[in-house]
């Protein structure tokens, strides 16, 4: 397909399903990716920034860089409709964004900025992982919120650079990363625990006397479900992501399921719209909301786009994306040295060595600048 066609696809969000789509369609098409920052972040890498901030100087990729074919508009989708989405662009003005394909890519919102940050440069990103490796540093008393991969990751790399603080992980359930096998979980709750961290099962957060907005607030005291009070110096957010959607209640809210994810066709077109696609994070597919699974949507989507714009009886003949439900496929790290993996035929690895190579040394950072063409 030309570039002569014309056509222009819309992307909102440019986390990883963004990029790497707009990365794809830019080849052919003119593509234009709206999103409040002005960089992408290698997500993997942000366990490890928080302790080591200049990890972060590769994980983080301005979109000029990774995107040099696409037109960036910095701002936030607020209002999604049949034909064009609403944005408030970062000099307060509120713009219509019209294509002739617009696909949804905006992951999930977390507790706070510290694991994904909304509205932000690449330089405030760097100065904020400078600042709260000190407030790491300051404090004695750390309590994580949240045993899924994030919280574990958090625990792995706080434990390991900070061997002489206390480290209490707070989980609800029985068990830490429900995502993956109880085999992975067990040998990732073991290393923590050999390390002092102390993991509270069965116990929600139901009180803290800092806001979880606040990353940056001072000591308090958490209270949990069971009644337990936990003093800390800092309270670390790591509960799982929520899908990010709120721009489709006041037009497209048919398209939403209970959780607020966006409901999808095996097409990955919007249920009910024909030229709306909705990939990553958001998407009603079931499977563990995680960035292994992206490279194939990515792929689906881009060759239906490609089909959708030629029109005609290539329209007609779109491929579906098969979700990879209930696959325990996981690459969990505990710190720079060592992990645990829950790979397909292979089952659970827990060999430091094997574990540092797949993913603790560099945490993906390379992979996604590959992809990225940023060497
Ligand atoms: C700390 C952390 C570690 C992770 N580690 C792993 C791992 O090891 N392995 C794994 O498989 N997965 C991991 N994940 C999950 C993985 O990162 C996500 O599944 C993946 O990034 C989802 O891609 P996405 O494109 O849907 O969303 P994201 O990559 O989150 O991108 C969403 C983008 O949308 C933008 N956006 C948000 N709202 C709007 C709006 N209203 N308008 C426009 N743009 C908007 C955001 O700024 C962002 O750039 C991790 C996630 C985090 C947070």
């Amino acid at each position: 397909m030309s570039s002569k066609s014309g056509k222009q696809v819309v992307i909102f969000g440019g986390g990883l399903a963004g990029v790497q789509l707009a990365r794809d369609l830019a080849q052919d098409m003119k593509v234009v990716l709206v999103d409040p920052n002005d960089y992408v972040e290698v997500p993997m890498a942000a366990p490890r920034s928080l302790v080591d901030p200049a990890f972060a100087d590769d994980a983080l990729i301005p979109y000029s860089l990774a995107l040099p074919e696409v037109t960036h508009v910095r701002g936030r989708l607020i209002e999604m409709g049949a034909n064009a989405g609403e944005v408030l662009v970062s000099d307060g003005q509120r713009i219509s964004v019209r294509g002739d394909v617009h696909v949804l890519c905006t992951g999930s919102l977390y507790a706070n900025a510290l694991m994904r940050s909304s509205g932000a440069t690449l330089e405030e990103r760097k100065r904020l992982y400078r600042q709260y490796s000190s407030v790491i540093q300051a404090a004695n008393r750390v309590l994580i919120v949240g045993g899924g991969p994030i919280g574990v990751e958090v625990a792995g790399e706080l434990s390991e650079s900070h061997p002489g603080k206390s480290i209490i992980l707070l989980e609800s359930g029985r068990r830490l990363l429900p995502g993956t096998s109880l085999m992975a979980a067990q040998h990732a709750a073991s290393v923590l625990a050999s390390r002092g961290v102390s993991i509270l099962f069965g116990e929600r957060l139901q009180a803290a006397t800092t806001a979880p907005d606040d990353i940056f607030a001072g000591p308090g005291i958490a209270t949990t479900s069971i009644g337990r009070k936990i003093g800390y110096d800092l309270l670390v957010w790591c509960t799982g992501g929520r899908p990010n959607t709120a721009y489709m209640k006041p037009l497209l809210y048919a398209a939403l399921n209970e959780q607020g994810r966006v409901r999808v066709n095996p097409d990955l077109r919007v249920v009910g719209h024909p030229a709306l696609f909705a990939l990553g994070d958001i998407t009603d597919l079931d499977e563990n909301k995680m960035a292994w699974h992206i490279d194939g949507q990515v792929r689906c989507a881009a060759d239906n786009i490609r089909r959708i714009i030629q029109g005609g009886r290539a329209a007609l003949a779109l491929s579906t994306y098969k979700p990879q439900t209930g696959n325990p496929k996981m690459a969990v790290t505990l710190g720079s040295q060592q992990g645990v993996l829950h790979l397909p035929f292979l089952g659970v690895i827990r060999s430091p060595w094997f574990t540092r190579k797949a993913k603790a040394e560099h945490m993906l950072v390379p992979r996604y600048r590959r992809l990225m063409n940023v060497g």
